[in-house]
């Protein structure tokens, strides 16, 4: 590891591949060239000492699905609700998902050895801080998979190794919250049976299971089943933000027993006590988050979540070429180098080596 990347970044939860693989949404734009369009492409990762996370392979709304809450609440608004939109077509879900792997796999080739998905600890451990990318692959919701979980055993084998159970609707497994402010995470039904047999399949061949984005039963649900560390890998403190996406003081405690994680969200609305979707937000509402997460379960189960290309961010920190800005941030509350190098990877090193096989 270089001196210049002593503290590697590594992230819970960005969404940048949805740039590369539905290009019909208006959102393609190069990845290996520096760009000012979202907010990552591989020089601003290295300009800010990004060095790997949690990429989401998302499925978007069918056309004939509708109800995707692409009419944003205003940033003036003080409450919303968004209806839960609904839930997706097995073949389309697998449809989508097997081109944003191909698009992975095929960035990753194209790449000449800057990007690298890895499978293991051992190989992140090896990446991490070094010339290339350390890239997870994630589904953010388990749509593309059927209820005999046929297609988890071939997505495992192909680098799948963290899923999240749920996105923002229901599916078969279980069901999201809405995008609701103020609200309780206790938004609807926990896992259904196939939710429980998914849950432990993916114990079994050692997939890390995601809790971002579940209702509070399906949480709780998935707490009395599963083995590993409990994970919420882009998300909020509830008590700082009351919007539906965050997490109660409950469940925080929970995390901390399991010897989990939260990954902090930067997304303005899930940091600022109003919920505003405010952009002209100040960074130290992420140090809020990350100080309050750390007071009460502990340094050891907090780390980032940026939510990058799927978010409003925080104007000063503008994009992932910010992040010396929030680690200087967070140098100036106080926190030193062994608390910052615990927040910027170790943490997920530690969670990754006990979840995976
Ligand atoms: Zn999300």
């Amino acid at each position: 590891m270089t001196e210049k990347n002593k503290l590697p970044i590594f992230d819970g939860h960005n969404d940048v591949l949805q740039s590369v693989y539905l290009p019909k949404t208006g959102k393609a734009r190069p990845f290996f060239e520096h760009t000012a369009e979202g907010h990552i492409d591989l020089p601003r990762m290295r300009q800010g000492g990004f060095c790997g996370g949690f990429f989401a392979v998302f499925v978007p709304p069918n056309s004939s699905g509708g109800g995707f809450p692409g009419a944003e609440p205003d940033k003036a608004a003080t409450t919303y609700e968004i209806p839960l939109p609904p839930a997706l077509d097995l073949t389309y879900a697998r449809e989508m998902t097997i081109k944003g792997m191909a698009s992975l796999f095929r960035l990753e080739a194209e790449s000449k050895g800057q990007i690298k998905v890895i499978r293991t600890a051992d190989e992140l451990r090896a990446f991490l801080g070094g010339e290339a990318i350390a890239v997870v692959l994630h589904f953010e919701g388990a749509e593309a998979i059927d209820p005999d979980l046929d297609a988890l055993e071939v997505f495992y084998q192909a680098g799948l190794r963290s899923l999240g159970l749920v996105w923002s609707r229901p599916n078969v497994f279980a069901q999201g919250v809405p995008f609701k402010f103020p609200g309780s995470p206790d938004t609807g039904p926990g896992l259904s049976d196939a939710g429980r047999q998914l849950a432990k399949a993916c114990n079994r061949l050692g997939i890390l299971l995601d809790l971002a984005h579940i209702t509070e039963k399906g949480f709780w649900n998935t707490a009395q089943i599963s083995q590993a560390p409990l994970v919420v890998t882009h998300a909020g403190a509830h008590a700082l933000c009351p919007a539906t996406r965050n997490l109660t003081d409950r469940q925080l405690d929970a995390i901390k027993e399991t010897n989990g994680i939260v990954g902090v969200n930067f997304h303005v609305g899930f940091l600022r006590e109003d919920g505003r979707l405010e952009p002209d937000t100040p960074l130290s509402e992420i140090v809020r988050h990350i100080d309050y997460i750390a007071r009460r379960i502990g340094i050891e189960h907090v780390a980032f979540g940026s939510d990058f290309d799927g978010a409003i961010m925080p104007l000063d920190l503008g994009d992932v070429s910010g992040m010396p800005k929030l680690l200087q941030a967070l140098r100036n509350h106080g926190y030193d180098d062994d608390a910052l190098r615990k927040i910027t990877h170790e943490n997920w090193l530690r969670v990754l080596r006990t979840t995976w096989k």
